[in-house]
């Protein structure tokens, strides 16, 4: 990928001559190419046609009354709704069957800071508490939104596990049918969370950036016709679900801007899309502008973005990914120079741990905080100590940690069990020495 411009805020900024759009989706009035810029009616496109670029979602957002925006959001539903003024989304979309995530909450993590050494505030922003478990079902409701808005009958996506599950949920509450892809090798409780929900689940044999190639294909081929694939041709509407995590975060921090944030990294959509949210809630005057870093983090076993990071390069070079984090198994992410450039214009950067030291992580925060986390917490639980330790993470700011997923999602990764097996007696108890 060429060198990224940095347009910055300009992008929300609508054009004068503004190509229609045939569907109406709130404040959203366009696709804009993040590379060239241009500009695209919305649709289920998710490349440019002029530079093949990423596409994007472009406002026409609610400036002018800050206060009463905020008296708004304040007002409306638990759930990422709240922010539906700022969502590609109808205005009547928290009327509509739909899973409601979001507004997950912030928890002050006093003890995991005091092992960690951190004094300037640290907090795990938990998505465990989605309605499918994972952060996966914010994204998913927005792109269920384009999906109705397009006309697409059936749901789809390529998936490490977390987001087939989602969207089968989210396709039958919607009414729509669903047809998921994932690699052969997931997580039991993945592979059950992805077909209880009774649309077809397909098994590709390879990994998912094969199931991804496979995916990409469909969509050009009849097979494909009617299907909204989740995280391809309805990309760009999908993306934009991972800003809600940005506005809660600052809204539950008393609107403030963190100073530190720690995002995992698989496709880096989600990093991408809150450093967008962040940039957003600047220019609408609901937060102070001031600075804050963005943190990538990383698998060592699929780490092609924190390698790139760390050799100063503009390119991700791809990797056969082999780790326990099998939801950030990606190795060839599609965001990937765009978390590079996040990392380095924001004073963050990005790391990776290994598998020993990811459960090392689970069982830190399951410890500290009683969060059990799915491997992808314990990814940025893990890099989030590396970087302290390292002394590029600064432990005297107010520091938020992403917590992805349930632990329970992935319980093979951790090995624990009983601190004694007894007879049902006293004696027996006693004798194990654990009272007192
Ligand atoms: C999908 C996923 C992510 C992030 O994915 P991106 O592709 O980088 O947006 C993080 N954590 C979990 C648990 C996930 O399932």
């Amino acid at each position: 990928m060429r060198k990224m411009r940095r347009k910055g805020l300009a992008s929300m900024a609508v054009q004068a001559t503004e190509p229609t759009s045939a569907v109406s989706l709130g404040p959203a009035v366009a696709l804009s190419c993040r590379e060239c810029g241009r500009r695209f009616p919305l649709g289920p496109i998710f490349a440019c046609q002029e530079c093949f670029g990423p596409v994007e979602v472009a406002y026409d957002l609610p400036t002018g009354d800050p206060e009463g925006l905020k008296k708004r959001i304040e007002a409306g539903p638990a759930n990422i709704w709240r922010y539906a003024p700022l969502l590609p989304v109808p205005a009547d979309v928290a009327d509509k069957p739909n899973l409601n995530p979001g507004f997950t909450k912030l928890v002050q993590a006093d003890r995991l800071a005091a092992e960690l050494g951190v004094t300037g505030g640290l907090y795990v922003k938990d998505d465990s508490g989605n309605p499918t478990h994972s952060f996966k079902d914010r994204v998913v409701a927005i792109a269920v939104e384009a999906a109705r808005a397009f006309g697409f009958t059936t749901l789809s996506c390529s998936s490490t596990g977390n987001l087939a599950g989602a969207v089968g949920a989210a396709a039958r509450r919607a009414g729509l049918k669903s047809c998921v892809f994932i690699p052969h090798d997931l997580e039991p409780g993945k592979v059950v969370m992805a077909a209880v929900y009774g649309g077809d689940l397909v098994a590709i044999d390879g990994n998912y950036d094969d199931v991804n190639r496979f995916c990409s294909e469909l969509i050009g081929d009849p097979l494909g016709e009617g299907w909204g694939f989740v995280n391809v041709n309805l990309r760009p509407y999908y993306g934009e679900g991972s800003k809600t995590l940005a506005y809660e975060i600052c809204e539950q921090l008393g609107w403030r801007l963190p100073d530190q944030i720690v995002i995992p990294v698989a496709s880096g959509s989600q990093l991408t899309k809150i450093d967008k949210g962040l940039k957003e809630l600047i220019a609408l005057g609901l937060v102070e502008d001031r600075p804050y870093r963005i943190f990538g983090a990383q698998a060592e076993g699929c780490s092609p973005v924190s390698a790139a990071f760390k050799a100063g390069h503009e390119v991700v070079r791809p990797q056969k990914p082999n780790t326990i984090a099998k939801s950030l198994a990606i190795g060839n992410p599609a965001d990937g120079p765009y978390v590079l450039d996040i990392a380095r214009r924001t004073g963050g950067a990005v790391e990776d741990v290994t598998d020993p030291q990811i459960v090392e992580a689970i069982e830190l925060l399951a410890r500290t905080e009683g969060i059990f986390a799915e491997t992808a917490g314990g990814v940025t639980v893990g890099v989030t100590k590396k970087l302290i330790e390292n002394g590029v993470l600064d432990p005297s700011l107010t520091t938020v940690v992403l917590n992805t997923g349930d632990g329970l999602k992935t319980l093979d990764a951790v090995a624990d069990g009983p601190t004694a097996t007894i007879r049902p007696d006293l004696d027996a108890f006693r004798a194990a020495g654990l009272a007192g």
